[in-house]
Parts: C-alpha cells; sequence; structure tokens
C-alpha cells in the first residue's frame, strides 16, 4: 500500500510538472508573436510617420542635396558662385545661412573658427599626394602609406568640400585644445551648442556617431564637418536620425526625384 502511494505522489507530480511547462511554452510563444506583431506595426508606422511629415517641395535633384561620397565621386569641378568668409570659400547661396549659425553661437556666449570650406578636386589632390609622400617620407611602402593617407583624407572626388556646400566649423575653446580636429571636440559646450542648433541655420552634422551611419557614409564621426541642406530638409534628417544618404533614399522611395 506505502509503495503504491509512493507510486501516485510521483505521477502526481510528474503531471503537474509536464502541465506547468507545456502552458509556459504556450504562453511564451503567444507573448513572443504578440512582441514581433507589435514590433512589425511600430516599424510600419514610423515610415509610415516619416512618409507623412516628408518635405513636399524637397527633390533629389535640388541643389542643396546634391550627394558626394566614395560611392558617388565627381571628377569634374563644380561651377557655383563664390564667396570668401574668414580666407575660406563657400558657397555664396550658404553666406547668410553660415553667417546666421555663427552669429546665434555668438549670442549663446561661443565664439567660434571656420576650419575649412570649399576645396577644390585640385586642391583635394594636392593635399592627398603630400599626404601619401610625406608618409613615404616616412618609411612607408606604398601600401601602407595609402593605407594611412586614405584613413584620414578623402581620396580627390569624394570630398563633400568640392561642393562649397560643406564647412569644418569649430567652437574656438574646441579648436585650440584640438587644433587638428577629432571627434572629442564635442565635449565643449560651444560644440555641442553647434550640434544641437546647427539645423535651426539649414545644417546638419554630416558625419553621425552610430555605426549604422557609419556604414551608410563611409566616414568615421566628425563632430565638426556640417553640411548645409536647408532648413526644412535639415530638420527632417535631425528628428528621424538620417544620413544624407539615407534621406535621398526616402526621397527616392517617395517619388521625390
Ligand atoms: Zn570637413
Amino acid at each position: 500500500m506505502k509503495m503504491r502511494s509512493k507510486h501516485w505522489v510521483g505521477w502526481i507530480c510528474g503531471l503537474i510538472i509536464i502541465f506547468v511547462v507545456a502552458f509556459g511554452t504556450i504562453l511564451h510563444v503567444n507573448h513572443s508573436n504578440k512582441l514581433v506583431k507589435k514590433q512589425q506595426t511600430m516599424q510600419k508606422s514610423s515610415i509610415k510617420s516619416q512618409r507623412d511629415s516628408l518635405p513636399k517641395n524637397s527633390k533629389l535633384s535640388d541643389w542643396q542635396l546634391i550627394l558626394i561620397n566614395k560611392q558617388h565621386p565627381r571628377t569634374s569641378e563644380i561651377h557655383f558662385n563664390q564667396v570668401t568668409v574668414d580666407d575660406k570659400q563657400i558657397d555664396q547661396r550658404i553666406l547668410k545661412p553660415l553667417t546666421d549659425f555663427r552669429a546665434g553661437a555668438k549670442v549663446a556666449g561661443y565664439d567660434t573658427t571656420l576650419v575649412s570650406g570649399y576645396r577644390s578636386i585640385a586642391a583635394q589632390t594636392k593635399v592627398y599626394q603630400d599626404s601619401l609622400q610625406q608618409n613615404e617620407a616616412n618609411g612607408m611602402d606604398r601600401e601602407t602609406a595609402t593605407k594611412l593617407t586614405k584613413s584620414v583624407i578623402q581620396t580627390p572626388g569624394s570630398s563633400e568640400h568640392q561642393t562649397g556646400l560643406a564647412v569644418d566649423l569649430a567652437g574656438s575653446d574646441a579648436l585650440a585644445k584640438y587644433p587638428a580636429l577629432m571627434a572629442q571636440m564635442d565635449e565643449f559646450k560651444s560644440q555641442k551648442w553647434l550640434i544641437k542648433h546647427a539645423a535651426d541655420y539649414g545644417f546638419v552634422l554630416r558625419y553621425l556617431k552610430d555605426s549604422k551611419s557609419i556604414s551608410q557614409t563611409g566616414i568615421d564621426y566628425e563632430s565638426w564637418h556640417f553640411r548645409y541642406v536647408g532648413i526644412a530638409n535639415a530638420q527632417y534628417m535631425v528628428k528621424h536620425h538620417l544620413t544624407l544618404e539615407a534621406y535621398r533614399n526616402i526621397l527616392r522611395n517617395a517619388g521625390q526625384n
């Protein structure tokens, strides 16, 4: 009799365990399905909200949305009206936005320095060749020298500075600490201000920090390189955390060519 009751207790415990495991599995699968569905809905609605608020008048062919990168190099010089600011050339069309941007920083208490503006392909070629020669003079073979040069200098034809719409702009205090331009310049309040308010003046920080953006731009984070795209485009890009590459794809998919 004692043997029999132990036997039953064993059976009941076994059944309870099987029941709990089975029920738990069903609950878990159900919950996972709900999560997947919820994620899909969220993705759909985020794509939809991106489409809905897309600047209606923006087109891929707009002058301020020109794209130059490693995948889209240009071999011929771009012609536009140049103006000179602090000994640097820029496209005349961004003179007012850039002046306003820097004036805004000044009002907030930050002096800024325009480090770089327009660079012709010829000038970019010279910078590139000088770096290559310097590396070789330091004893590197051609392959190593090229690799190092390419890691810090855009190949001639693929630099956005050729557009006249890109500027290297730094808080003067940040630049004093990092004269060679370093990502850490964004430790400074001045640089933080520039990054935060750029879109109000039609600029975006062109080379973002996260790995997805870096894979799109092909350029590491640069806390100083701003690109003019126009206020509506800039605000949209910042709101949806988009690189120019990604934003252009959205315009293309929406048929805004
Ligand atoms: Zn730059």
